[in-house]
């Protein structure tokens, strides 16, 4: 789903895969992270063995498959992508984890959406690079065990906390993602729109910046509806100035600090249906016609951290500042 800044279709992929970065030096922001990766890659290239097993959380578009693919990059390793979802049943994973070759990076994006008897799996591959395989049905079952080669697994996450324990106990070294500053995502930007060929001042980089969600895979993407802007409607040489930057972002219902419609669907419910609420994730979730799991690792975390929604036992709750934001007088306001 575009909207929650995940890829919209196989061309945004394809350019989102141009725009990464492939090494950990290029990698912008989350300093601490990349001096903790770094560590993990050059003790393991020491040593000469594969690193150790690496899960990475946060919410979608932070850099967590560009992670996965330094990690194969800089190690020299090949690297297999899969995700959750692909993996319904154990036999899945068992065939996913005899077919890797020595070394190999694996990445399975979504790690907590694998089935339940795939993950059990999961627990003694990485642990001992073993599996058992389960043939026939009822009295006459057997398993076979199955060496496997190392591997090392990067898993990655928009909800660690859904993900049982004794999975996350297995990796050696977990991360948590966090929202760019808007230094930081010029800084993408910056290096994105030399890729793209496009002519931005600072202002104008900024001002992108600012609309971006804290996500560099969104302002990758407002990047070039500024580009086609300029391709459509011109400019001084091809240059997107300020007012270019606002005019795109805003005909893409981009408002002034980067929410978008689907975020300002949930203020405005929980606003004016619930009268700011507490109400309950689910019926929020209905009331705006999104899945409550988009809501809770897509929606929230960014609403929650600009301070505009607030998590009591009872539910969901709206601030003074959405109620600001969204120019709605405040109950307490009008009591004054
Ligand atoms: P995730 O897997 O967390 O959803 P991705 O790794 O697919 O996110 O990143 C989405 C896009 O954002 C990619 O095009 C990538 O180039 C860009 N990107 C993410 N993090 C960074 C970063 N730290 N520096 C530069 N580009 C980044």
């Amino acid at each position: 789903d575009h909207r929650n800044g995940e890829p919209a279709d196989e061309t945004e992929l394809a350019i989102d895969g141009a725009l990464r970065p492939t090494s950990l030096a290029e990698f912008v922001g989350q300093q601490k992270v990349r001096g903790q990766l770094q560590l993990l890659l050059d003790a393991a290239r020491i040593q000469q063995r594969s690193p150790d097993h690496i899960l990475l959380s946060g919410p979608p578009g932070l850099g967590k498959t560009t992670l996965a693919m330094i990690v194969a990059h800089e190690s020299g390793r090949p690297l297999r992508l899969s995700s959750g979802p692909a993996i319904q049943h154990a036999g899945d994973l068992a065939a996913l984890l005899s077919s890797l070759t020595p070394g190999e990076v694996l990445f399975i994006d979504e790690v907590h959406r694998m089935a339940r008897a795939a993950e059990e799996m999961l627990y003694l591959a990485m642990e001992d690079f073993r599996i058992d395989i389960m043939v026939g049905k009822g009295a006459g079952a057997t398993s076979i065990p199955l060496d496997l080669a190392p591997f090392t697994l990067v898993g990655a996450t928009t909800r660690s906390g859904l993900l049982p324990n004794p999975l996350r106990d297995r990796f050696g070294f977990t991360a948590h993602l966090e929202y760019y500053d808007p230094a930081e995502l010029e800084q993408v930007i910056e290096r994105s729109a030399v890729m793209l060929g496009v002519t931005l001042p600072s202002a104008a980089r900024g001002e992108i910046a600012r609309r971006s969600r804290g996500t560099p895979r969104i302002a990758n993407r407002l990047l070039r509806r500024v580009r086609d802007y300029v391709i459509v409607h011109g400019g001084a040489e091809g240059e997107a100035d300020i007012a270019t930057v606002g005019a795109a972002l805003d005909l893409y219902d981009v408002d002034a600090i980067g929410l978008d419609r689907l975020d300002r669907s949930v203020l405005e419910a929980l606003v004016r249906r619930f009268r700011g609420g507490p109400v309950g994730l689910n019926t929020l979730a209905v009331t705006v016609g999104e899945e409550s799991e988009t809501i809770e690792s897509v929606v929230e975390p960014y609403l929650v951290r600009i301070g505009f929604m607030g998590r009591t036992p009872r539910g969901r709750i709206a601030t003074p500042e959405a109620y600001a934001h969204l120019r709605i007088p405040h109950a307490e306001d009008a009591l004054r």
